[in-house]
């Protein structure tokens, strides 16, 4: 019997979800598509104090933009339920009960203080800091008595002396020696499950296959397969990808820039163009594409494409992707896409042809690289936001252009109104009466009418905004030579 694909993303909802865990999602994901499996987001919220509901709501949010569906969550129900960890506690009282039974666990009453100074004390020895197991072997009425005195006690896990190994499909085979792992806690003194008991737990009772997630849990594994080992159960397949690296080859963090998928998002990257960039980094599809949909992603994921070396987060290369699908995207996912943008910057956007704005915003499709930087594009087609760039005004210092610049506006001006927006037969008078060609004419006529040095090619601005327009801005333009 082949085994049935269940994986799991299972993030703690203690603030906005990062680039790095959604790239744990993706891999899941995929791996449960390509499988046919079954792929289960679970909320791991027992760290009550820095937990919160807006953050599961933002991050069920940001994964669904991100297009990374699950079949099973705490929204969506299934057969696995409850899909929050606050609300299976009855699920890990009971295999505590049954560790406890079964020798596995004890009750620990020491104080942080005591744990504070045996901490320091083995430190100033050259130790490394171990619990010491002194409550390993309190007597039953040693443990009622400390209970009458209301001290509320951590449950321990016994860790006994051993080698654990087992075999990860990114890293190969692992393996580890217990003697240096303390007796760890599975329960805390507010009756809270611990991460790596908790997780055991559920990664049983939902009947996970396959665990994947980051390095940052190669060190919780071996703690987790005791615990398998304990309660009688085989653990899942392990995967632990390398996490994504600053330009100081530090995980990523806030002190790199952006890390949170909504802060990517506000800046204007579009869905697909992180999903893209989060897949290539650290794997390679076997055909080498650089753009891959989603589909495309799911056809070709295979573990064996990861890489063991960690990847560096590159804006650049995220950026170019960006580039690319704002290329290829439809006219009017654009403009409903540009739209926010436009009413931040303060655009009126209801005031306005919808049929002018989807035309600005096609055109200017092939200067962004995020949705954001429209805004400096505005002042060409907005007169709201129409200045001259410095630039724009130091090309009209030059003697030249005063001449270009009146020689332009005596034509457009003597044009009749539909002709003015043309180009074809504009630019041919243009270069006839100035005796100009090129970049000389082209930039000042440029500056001229947009008050910028860049932007979408003149051809297809001008007819967007017609004669009136034009004329007005070239005389603004004449008095600043002036
Ligand atoms: N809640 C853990 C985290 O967010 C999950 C780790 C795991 O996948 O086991 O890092």
């Amino acid at each position: 019997m082949t085994l049935k694909v269940r994986v799991r993303f299972a993030p703690a909802p203690t603030g906005l979800l990062h680039i790095g865990n959604a790239r744990t999602a993706l891999f899941n994901y995929l791996f449960a598509k390509k499988e046919k499996g079954t792929f289960v987001l679970r909320i791991e919220d027992t760290d009550v104090e820095r937990s919160t509901e807006a953050s599961i709501e933002a991050i069920l949010h940001d994964l669904k933009w991100l297009g990374i569906a699950w079949d099973e969550g705490p929204d969506v129900g299934g057969p696995y339920g409850p899909y929050r960890q606050t609300q299976r506690l009855s699920l890990y009282r009971r295999a505590v009960e049954e560790l406890i039974e079964k020798g596995k666990v004890y009750k620990c009453f020491c104080s942080p203080e005591r744990l504070e100074s045996l901490r320091k004390e083995q430190l100033s020895k050259g130790m490394m800091p171990k619990y010491d197991g002194k409550c390993r072997f309190l007597e039953k009425e040693e443990i009622s008595d400390r209970e009458a005195e209301g001290l509320r006690p951590v449950f321990r896990f016994k860790v006994d002396r051993g080698g654990i190994a087992f075999q990860d499909l990114i890293h190969g085979r692992m393996s580890f020696d217990s003697t240096g792992m303390s007796d760890f806690i599975i329960i805390r003194s507010d009756g809270m499950a611990a991460y790596n008991f908790a997780c055991v737990i559920d990664d049983h009772a939902m009947d996970i296959s396959h665990v994947i997630r980051g390095d940052d849990h190669l060190s919780n594994t071996p703690r987790q397969i005791l615990i398998y080992r304990a309660m009688g159960w085989s653990p899942p397949t392990f995967a632990h990808h390398p996490l994504i690296l600053g330009p100081d080859r530090t995980p990523l963090s806030k002190r790199h820039g952006a890390t949170a998928v909504s802060q990517y998002r506000e800046e204007g990257f579009l869905p697909e163009s992180l999903l893209n960039y989060l897949v290539l980094l650290g794997w390679s599809p076997p055909e080498g594409d650089e753009i891959l949909s989603l589909e495309k992603m799911i056809q070709s994921f295979s573990f064996t494409g990861l890489s063991r070396n960690a990847p560096t987060h590159s804006l650049k290369k995220l950026e170019w992707l960006n580039s690319h699908y704002l290329r290829h995207i439809d006219k009017d996912r654009l403009f409903h896409l540009l739209l926010p943008y436009l009413e931040k910057e303060g655009i009126p956007a209801q005031q306005y042809d919808p049929t002018y704005l989807k035309e600005v915003c096609h055109l200017l499709r092939d200067n962004l690289t995020t949705l954001s930087q429209v805004r400096d594009y505005l002042g060409i087609f907005f007169d709201e936001k129409f200045y001259f760039e410095e630039e724009a005004q130091k090309r009209f210092s030059e003697p030249a252009s005063r001449e270009t610049l009146q020689k332009v506006l005596k034509i457009i001006e003597d044009l009749p109104e539909k002709a003015a927006g043309v180009h074809t037969s504009l630019f041919h008078q243009l270069e006839e009466k100035t005796g100009q060609k090129g970049k000389p004419l082209y930039a000042t006529l440029r500056a001229g009418i947009t008050g910028k040095m860049k932007g979408p090619e003149l051809a297809k601005i001008l007819p967007l905004l017609g004669k009136e327009r034009m004329v007005k801005r070239l005389k603004k333009a004449l008095e600043l030579t002036s």
